[in-house]
């Protein structure tokens, strides 16, 4: 935990030189503008989106072949993401900022764990008023090491649809350049999405399941090109009439 925090610390020169220049970017591809103004004058009721990083503590999540873990990469590129957002005056909430699993007292098995720190993360986000959840995952798929790249989920909140849409094109275009993908609907049975009232969207960033993408993933640079993407998505889809 303290050698993620102190790389994070190391790095930020770094990364808000390049959050600079993706702003630009984002500024550059349009309709943003008017949309971080709007939020920093109040002229319209903001929206809080909570930036989840999955997994965290005792629960890793997905492994990939070299020992990179999926919680790791999900708070280094969340963090990115909530940086980004900010910047451009969004409101944010992040469901953990460090390594560490968020359940409740009494919970004592990882099992249990694991359900208590799905539990609060509902309640964080429905105890909040206009909320969206962006949630930040790694895929894996073990009987398929050549598959790769970045794919949204959606909930039945709209306009969930329309963000992931949105997101996952900015996505298709910066880092899926070979291999577009179109967001899908997540099944019912995923517990954080099914239960928060509010539209939710899962970024499965990438595979650890192939060598070469976790390589990537391991990237600043390719971080922070992932969570450009998903600020810019969503400011789009938001702006959207
Ligand atoms: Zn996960």
């Amino acid at each position: 935990m303290v050698v993620l925090m102190r790389k994070t610390h190391l790095g930020f020169s770094a990364l808000l030189l390049a959050a600079v220049a993706g702003m630009a970017l984002i500024l550059w591809q349009g309709r943003v503008g008017i949309a971080a103004f709007s939020s920093l004058t109040g002229t319209e009721p903001s929206r809080v989106v909570v930036v989840d990083p999955g997994h965290g503590g005792e629960d890793g999540g997905a492994v990939a072949a070299d020992g990179t873990v999926e919680s790791g990469l999900n708070l280094q590129i969340a963090l990115r993401l909530n940086t980004l957002l900010r910047l451009l005056g969004q409101v944010t909430v992040m469901t953990r900022t460090e390594d560490v699993s968020i359940y409740s007292d009494g919970a004592e098995t990882l099992h249990q764990k694991k359900v208590s720190d799905l539990k609060n993360r509902v309640a964080l986000v429905n105890g909040l008023e206009n909320a969206v959840l962006v949630s930040i995952h790694q895929n894996t798929l073990p009987g398929s090491p050549r598959t790769h790249g970045a794919q949204v989920f959606y909930n039945g909140v709209e306009p969930a649809s329309a963000i992931a849409l949105s997101m996952q094109e900015r996505l298709n275009n910066s880092v899926n350049t070979e291999n577009g993908k179109t967001p899908k609907r997540i099944s019912d049975s995923i517990y954080l999405t099914k239960n928060v009232m509010t539209p939710a969207i899962i970024v499965e960033c990438g595979f650890l399941s192939n060598e070469g993408e976790t390589a990537h993933l391991k990237e600043p640079g390719y971080q922070l090109r992932l969570a450009a993407a998903v600020a810019a998505g969503y400011f789009s889809a938001e702006e959207a009439p």
